[in-house]
């Protein structure tokens, strides 16, 4: 079936390419579990951080879309920009290099980093930012690695406040949805803490 206006065999189309990042990601991220509870597979952070934009911000835009799948490739696997610019063109690869934080740094550098770096970031960047934080606040409130203490979890929660102060004003629904979550994430991590 061919759509009037539809792309030419081997183009992709938005869903395709959308497909396309997806299949890449999940090989990329196969042997990677995230740390929290149930330690589910990493690519369903990816997932997530992709349906957030798509389902609260309504992003159609297929570039953000795609970098938003496969915004931690570069951090978390051995992908090279180079291979997301040949894989995907530059301005996917753009934006994802724009979200990963720089290798062999500290983590209190990273954070640090981050809050600096928000202010600058392109509007698909700052989009792709603020869900990635969204499922980093729930994933922290609802299911945090076993070895975070209730401090470090309090911490984590009042430290993307920082980054996302910097980057957010681009999507309302989408402000307001990070701030519910961490809201609901201060709450329920200080509850812990008081024994209740
Ligand atoms: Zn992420």
């Amino acid at each position: 079936m061919q759509s009037e206006g539809g792309n030419p065999p081997g183009a992709d189309s938005a869903v395709g390419a959308l497909l396309r990042a997806l299949a890449f990601a999940a090989d990329k991220h196969r042997d990677q579990r995230r740390k929290g509870a149930g330690a589910p597979p990493f690519i369903n952070h990816a997932i997530e951080v992709a349906a957030l934009l798509n389902r609260v911000a309504r992003v159609e835009d297929p570039i953000t879309l795609q970098a938003a799948v496969l915004h931690d490739t570069l951090e978390d696997t051995d992908v090279t920009f180079a291979e997301l610019v040949h894989e995907f063109g530059s301005p996917v690869a753009q934006v994802v290099r724009e979200v990963s934080d720089e290798n062999g740094l500290s983590r209190s550098e990273r954070k640090r980093r981050q809050i600096e770096a928000a202010p600058h970031l392109s509007e698909r960047a700052g989009l792709v930012r603020i869900a990635d934080k969204i499922a980093n606040v729930r994933a922290i409130t609802f299911g945090p690695p076993i070895d975070w203490s209730l401090e470090r979890r309090l911490d984590y929660l009042h430290w993307t406040k920082q980054v996302v102060g910097g980057c957010r004003g681009y999507n309302d629904p989408l402000d307001a949805l990070y701030d519910e979550s961490l809201q609901e994430g201060l709450r329920i991590v200080t509850l812990e803490a008081a024994g209740k």
